[in-house]
């Protein structure tokens, strides 16, 4: 096996247990190794200290597997991280007995760059890492033999981030057959997953906790609902007796998978909803000129900044939906943001939506931070990662 020996003094982060190597830490690799196969990690002085996977084309070199050096990456290895995930999962509160589970979320659950999405009987699997590539085979035995109740895994490798790593996309069928569709329930509202054409993997299951907050929240409100997509918190709105729901987005597409959610919930008020092909940035304007007020204004944008570089120009779109966003909030109403940019921090953000409710003279309380769920965790000592952080507003 190759040997990737880390410059001086680098060997702290691994010994921390954090589970990426930059190219920038690396002296040299000793040895033969093809992109995405298995090294040694070694310090400086040769002391082997993990076990990882390398990736020749990105800035993250190597992705560690284990930080045992003596053991094997094998198939035994895969099988058992992933039933440890899927057990994990099953044995907690919030988790267990929901259609739509996260399974497996990369270097929190020891599989760098590894995501299942687990809709009802179908996993979806997301290999965004040269190392993981190479395990594809494994990792979906080690799925079924974790999930004896799965009818297909279904792969959605089709993310922008493999291009980093020297990896086409990749999407189709793994194993099993692929019902005609895929429907979840979540607290009491069904949604139907499109899994070959849906986002990500089908579905954002990050957002399922703070869905529930919506609908335990929505009580007679008038509620605005921003970058909808399929109209998840819309959905919950109208659940917890929301008087009024406007969802709003600009793809026909996410709209109409909107509309099909409505019919899956008919038991819900949909005369109480309007739906808006609109753009979210020119419609808050409007809105605002118009004299339409809301109890609740979701903001929930796609990634504005999905690499550093982006981030001047994404502050300034986070900037604007929260600053036209917050005029559209009556006063002692509520203001509900998020941002899933890993550039821009959580302290940040934060500071960011008390400017724009300090420009627009009005002073906000924070009642909740909000993550992603518990099927998302976030490792011990991992960097800024491009996880959800969001904010429950209440503006005066
Ligand atoms: N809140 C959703 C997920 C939002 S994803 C949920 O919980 O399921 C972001 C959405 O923003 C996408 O559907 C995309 O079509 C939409 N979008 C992106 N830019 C937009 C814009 N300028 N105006 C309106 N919608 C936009």
């Amino acid at each position: 096996m190759a040997d990737l020996i880390l410059k001086p003094g680098k060997e702290r982060a691994v010994q921390a247990r954090h589970p990426w190597i930059f190219a920038q830490s690396v002296a040299k690799v000793v040895g033969r190794v093809e992109n995405g196969g298995t090294v040694r990690v070694c310090a400086h002085d040769g002391t082997p200290l993990a076990r990882a996977g390398i990736s020749f084309t990105s800035g993250i070199r190597a992705r560690i597997w284990r930080f045992e050096p003596d053991q094997p990456v094998d198939h035994a290895f895969f099988r058992r991280r992933v039933a440890q995930a899927v057990a994990w999962r099953a044995r907690h509160p919030t988790l267990a007995g929901q259609s739509g589970v996260r399974l497996v979320h990369g270097e929190a659950d020891g599989l760098p760059g590894v995501i299942v999405d687990r809709y009802g009987s179908v996993a979806v699997l997301q290999i965004t890492f040269a190392g993981a590539e190479r395990w594809r085979d494994a990792i979906v035995e080690a799925l079924v033999r974790a999930c004896p109740d799965l009818c297909a895994v279904y792969e959605r490798s089709d993310s922008e981030v493999r291009q980093r790593e020297g990896l086409a996309p990749r999407a189709g069928l793994l194993w099993g057959t692929l019902p005609e569709t895929v429907t979840i329930d979540e607290y009491g509202v069904r949604f139907a997953v499109d899994i070959a054409e849906g986002h990500k993997t089908g579905f954002y299951l990050d957002q399922r906790e703070n869905r529930r907050l919506v609908q335990q929240l929505a009580s007679g409100m008038r509620v605005l609902n921003t970058f909808c997509y399929t109209g998840g918190f819309s959905l919950h709105a109208l659940k917890g007796g929301a008087a009024e729901v406007w969802s709003v987005d600009s793809s026909a597409p996410a709209l109409a998978g909107l509309t099909k959610n409505l019919a899956l919930n008919a038991e819900l008020p949909t005369d109480r909803s309007r739906v808006l092909e609109a753009d979210v940035f020119s419609g808050l304007r409007e809105w605002f000129q118009a004299g339409e007020r809301f109890d609740l204004v979701i903001l929930d944008p796609p990634k504005f900044a999905p690499s550093a570089a982006h981030v001047p120009k994404a502050k300034r779109a986070y900037r604007d939906i929260n600053l036209f966003g917050m005029r559209l909030v009556r006063p002692g109403g509520y203001l509900m943001t998020y941002s899933c940019s890993g550039g821009i921090g959580v302290e940040e953000f934060q500071a960011l939506v008390a400017t724009c409710a300090a420009e627009n003279r009005r002073s906000g309380q924070i009642v909740a931070r909000l993550s992603a769920g518990a099927d998302h965790p976030i490792g011990l000592g991992a960097p800024e990662g491009e996880y959800l952080k969001g904010l429950l507003v209440r503006l005066d």
